[in-house]
């Protein structure tokens, strides 16, 4: 696949074996085996285009703070809009327009220098625009949905898209974005502020989170709230689960939603192992099943978590693995067999001018013909 995306993007910035500690805040899992940050939309859109047609796995890396990296290698690619490309703001008045890659924080530094009230809430959320717009990222009251003014990306199929925000559907902690769209950047609305006023609340921000914060490796909080009167880390917190450790990773002793890569080198693994044991524990508790925040590289992660499966063990998905294979392979030599057979039958009884001859040929084509398309494949 390298060689053939490299021949195809000479441009594109491709880097193999990217440690998910260094794309990721939380910094679980192992690493990503491609990374690809095109640098413009029409190189993002032929990229998207092409991974589709030949049916490549792909997922979208913003500032990767609220995603969680996997153990087992992504068999695709990861794909990140280039910094320098995509990172850009600009002011026109009470506007703000900037690049997808454009980190929060600075973002909302920007704001508050240009004299422009509106962002300061959101300036401790430590991600890009684009990954706050598909989460519609928001902090005390402040979504950044209601912001939004006009959006651009580019779908999957590698065409234009544009919308305005008040077409779209913005939720708690969905964005209204269609799922298969990337968005590469936004212009935002923001109103009159007065410069001093807004520095002092960027730094009254910066202050409350440090004090309300765990500091160290986090994806922020990891369950939605069930309703502002019943926030998932009061629920957490009321089961005794604060300071839970297993492995590298530990609910925050600071704030109970927070799941922290504790060690600093921990595995999805045991990150997913917490995170379940929270969520049975608040189900058993309170009835309540907590509904992720953070999203999962490994989307089979994800499915363990939400809907609570028993993981296998090491050795049972082994022998599973090995029993699959052999009846794949018993299924072929008996389509081989069967195959070579009904050829040999029917050209005996074709010789006779009999129909069913030539009905037994037929099938024996198509079980071979199956056979080779099987043996080609990959399992
Ligand atoms: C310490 C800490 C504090 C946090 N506090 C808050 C908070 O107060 N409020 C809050 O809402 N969140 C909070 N978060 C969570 C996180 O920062 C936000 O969800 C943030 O908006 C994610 O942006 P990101 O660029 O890091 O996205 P990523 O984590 O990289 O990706 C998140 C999702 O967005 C998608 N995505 C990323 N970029 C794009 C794009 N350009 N186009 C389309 N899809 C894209 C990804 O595919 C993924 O599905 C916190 C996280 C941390 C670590």
């Amino acid at each position: 696949m390298i060689d053939d995306l490299r021949r195809n993007f000479p441009d594109l910035k491709i880097t193999l074996d990217r440690p998910y500690r260094e794309l990721t805040t939380l910094g679980v899992g192992g690493a990503l085996p491609v990374l690809a940050e095109p640098v413009s939309p029409e190189e993002l859109g032929a990229l998207l285009k092409y991974l589709r047609k030949r049916g490549i796995p792909f997922f979208i890396l913003g500032g990767g703070s609220n995603l969680v990296g996997a153990d087992a290698p992504y068999l695709g690619a990861g794909i990140r809009l280039e910094r320098r490309a995509f990172g850009g703001m600009e002011r026109d008045g009470e506007l703000i327009r900037a690049g997808a890659r454009a980190s929060l924080p600075e973002l909302a530094a920007f704001a508050a220098k240009a004299g422009l009230h509106g962002l300061a809430a959101l300036a401790g959320i430590p991600g890009s625009l684009g990954g706050a717009i598909r989460m519609n990222a928001s902090c005390r009251g402040t979504a950044i949905g209601e912001l939004v003014e006009e959006l651009e990306g580019v779908d999957f199929r590698g065409r234009p898209w544009r919308a305005k925000g008040s077409e779209l559907k913005w939720e708690y902690r969905t964005g209204g974005v269609p799922e298969d769209v990337v968005v590469t950047g936004a212009t935002l609305r923001l109103a009159p502020g007065d410069v001093e006023a807004e520095l002092a609340a960027l730094e009254a921000e910066h202050a409350k989170r440090r004090e309300t914060e765990p500091a160290g490796r986090s994806a922020g909080c990891v369950f939605r709230n069930v309703s502002p009167e019943e926030p998932a880390g009061k629920l957490i917190d009321s089961c005794g689960l604060r300071g839970t450790r297993i492995g590298g990773v530990a609910v925050s002793e600071k704030h109970a939603n927070y799941i922290v890569n504790a060690s600093g080198n921990a595995s999805e693994r045991e990150f997913l192992t917490v995170a379940r044991l929270v969520r049975r524990t608040v189900k058993e508790r309170f009835g309540h099943e907590l509904r992720p925040e953070v999203r999962f590289i490994s989307k089979a992660s994800e499915r363990q978590l939400v809907e609570d499966r028993a993981e296998l063990p090491p050795a049972a998905a082994k022998r599973n693995r090995v029993l699959l294979l052999v009846c794949l392979y018993m299924y072929q030599i008996l389509s081989l067999l069967a195959g070579s057979a009904l050829l040999i039958v029917g050209w005996m009884f074709a010789r006779q001018s009999d129909g069913i001859g030539v009905l037994a040929i037929a099938y024996g084509i198509l079980l071979l013909v199956g056979f080779v398309i099987n043996l080609c494949r990959k399992w």
